[in-house]
C-alpha cells in the first residue's frame, strides 16, 4: 500500500511570481526557504508579462527577464521557469497564472509564494476571492516590510520568516544607472547578463 500511496500522491508545486526586473538572491532564497519547509517536490518562477501595478515606468522587455530567471535558476533541480504570464497577451492577472498552471499540472497541489510587501496587496487584486481557492498562499518576511496577516481567510496562508536579505530590484537597477556593483546581490551569470545587453545604465524617468 505504501506503493500505491506514492503512486496516488499529488505533487507540491510551489509558484514563485515576480516581475524579476532583475532576478535577485532575496527571490531564491525565499523560494529555496519555502521548498524545504513545505516539503515542495519544484518551485516554478513565473516572470510577469505587463505588470498592471508598474505600468508607470519602462518595464524590462519580458524576454530578457525571463532569460535572466532560467539564467539564475537553471543550476537547481527544483528549480523551473515558467513561460506562462509572458505569453500570455494583456496584462498578469494572478489568477490567471494560478489557473493555467493548474491546467497544466493537473495532479498538483499549488503554494503560491509572496513577500510581506507584496502578501499585504493581496485583497486589492482582481478576484482576490478566488485566488485562495486556486492556491495555498505562503507570505515569507522581508526586510522593511512587517509580515502580517492582512485579513487573509482562515487557513487560505501561511506565515513563514525567510533568512532576511534586503535586496530589492529596485535597488539593483539604481546601482547599475549609478556605475555601483550588483555583484553578490544577483547570481554571477545575472550580473554578466546585465552587463552583456546593457540593461539599467540609464536612470529611471521619474514620471509621478
Ligand atoms: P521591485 O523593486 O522592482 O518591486 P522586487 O525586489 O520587489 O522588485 P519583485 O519581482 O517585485 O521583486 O518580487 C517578486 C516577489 O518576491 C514578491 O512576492 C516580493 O515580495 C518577493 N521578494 C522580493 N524581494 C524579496 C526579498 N529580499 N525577500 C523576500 N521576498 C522578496
Ligand atoms: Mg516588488
Amino acid at each position: 500500500t505504501d506503493h500505491i500511496a506514492s503512486v496516488h500522491r499529488r505533487r507540491r508545486l510551489g509558484v514563485m511570481g515576480g516581475t524579476f526586473d532583475p532576478i535577485h538572491h532575496g527571490h531564491l532564497v525565499a523560494a529555496s526557504e519555502v521548498a524545504s519547509r513545505f516539503h515542495l517536490d519544484e518551485v516554478v518562477f513565473v516572470p510577469t508579462g505587463q505588470p498592471w501595478q508598474k505600468s508607470h515606468r519602462d518595464v524590462t522587455p519580458p524576454e530578457d527577464r525571463y532569460l535572466m530567471t532560467v539564467i539564475a535558476t537553471a543550476s537547481n533541480p527544483q528549480f523551473s521557469v515558467s513561460r506562462a504570464d509572458i505569453d500570455r497577451p494583456g496584462q498578469t492577472y494572478t489568477t490567471d497564472t494560478l489557473r493555467e498552471l493548474r491546467q497544466q499540472h493537473p495532479d498538483a497541489d499549488l503554494f503560491f509564494i509572496t513577500g510581506a510587501d507584496a502578501l499585504g496587496q493581496i485583497l486589492t487584486w482582481r478576484d482576490a476571492g478566488e485566488l485562495f481557492a486556486l492556491a495555498h498562499f505562503i507570505g515569507v518576511t522581508r526586510p522593511g516590510h512587517p509580515l502580517t496577516d492582512p485579513g487573509l481567510p482562515d487557513g487560505g496562508v501561511s506565515l513563514v520568516e525567510v533568512p532576511a536579505l534586503a535586496i530589492s530590484s529596485t535597488d539593483c537597477r539604481d546601482r547599475v544607472a549609478a556605475g555601483e556593483p550588483v555583484w553578490y546581490l544577483v547570481p554571477d551569470g545575472v550580473v554578466r547578463y546585465i552587463n552583456k545587453r546593457e540593461l539599467y545604465r540609464t536612470p529611471p524617468v521619474q514620471t509621478s
